[in-house]
């Protein structure tokens, strides 16, 4: 061991396949250029996934910036009628109380991403129809 050390080198456990192998310093995590592929495509594939789940998460801020436009649009407009403006605003609490609990369902993955995206698209009807004027 003090052999090792002398010559500047130490035992390592590779992450991917779990041998042993000398390498140079502490540093190295992995045993050859097979393990070093393994590592980088396991490390593409979390980074997709990642990247999955956050645009579930930016969709439904999209969807939300969305519905609060129309609102304000429809604020702006002169003459828009008032109990309509209210239903909208009511539709939209409503939409961000499902969204929530749906976004959370995803979170706990007893829904997939795409089924709470499917949903959150077909919500974009709803304020739409209600913008009408
Ligand atoms: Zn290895």
């Amino acid at each position: 061991m003090n052999r090792l050390n002398d010559w500047g080198l130490c035992f390592r456990r590779c992450k991917v396949c779990g041998k042993y192998f000398l390498a140079k310093s502490q540093r190295y995590e992995l045993c050859s250029d097979n393990c070093r592929k393994a590592q980088a495509l396991q490390n593409k594939r979390e980074f997709d996934e990642r990247a999955r789940e956050n645009n579930y998460d930016l969709l439904y801020k999209n969807e939300c910036q969305n519905w609060r436009n129309k609102i304000n649009k429809a604020k702006r407009t002169a003459g828009f009628p008032a109990d309509q403006l209210e239903e909208m605003l009511t539709a939209f609490e409503a939409f961000k109380k499902e969204a929530l609990k749906r976004k959370k369902a995803v979170k706990e993955k007893t829904a997939s991403p795409k089924e709470f995206t499917d949903w959150l698209y077909q919500q974009s009807n709803i304020i739409i129809n209600l913008s009408v004027y």
